[in-house]
């Protein structure tokens, strides 16, 4: 059940930050993952429900943005779309070196307080380390 640590993770993090900024709830959660991060966003989504049972998220949307996985060449520059299961070869030079340029992600890109009319911003929700 990796999701649901993942998930356990995001309730926690977004929960201090509502703590620290005064925000007395949470209406939504986005969160950006990765094709190659390993993580099912429905899974995500039914594990999120779960966690946040008893916190201030309790009723809280999940929103999952699937970012997709990009490689670079790095002998010739090309860059394209992996897929998944990742294709790490120049299909143009049969490089040597490929630089995977995005598709580990897993964060938490937006949160939505449920805040009051004349609350003041809401503290920035800290990034988690990419694993
Ligand atoms: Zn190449």
């Amino acid at each position: 059940m990796h999701e649901m640590s993942v998930a356990l993770s995001v309730v926690d993090q977004v929960e201090r930050a509502a703590r620290s900024g005064g925000a007395p709830g949470v209406r939504r959660v986005a969160v950006d993952i990765g094709e190659l991060a390993g993580v099912v966003p429905d899974s995500l989504s039914f594990c999120f429900g779960l966690a946040c049972a008893g916190t201030l998220l309790e009723g809280a949307e999940l929103v999952t943005r699937s970012v997709p996985a990009r490689a670079r060449c790095a002998p010739c520059g090309r860059a394209w779309d992996t897929g998944m299961p990742p294709d790490m070869i120049c299909a143009a030079c049969r490089g040597g070196a490929t630089e995977l340029l995005s598709g580990r992600e897993l964060r938490i890109s937006e949160v939505h307080w449920s805040a009051p009319p004349n609350a003041p911003d809401p503290t920035p929700v800290p990034q988690p380390e990419e694993s």
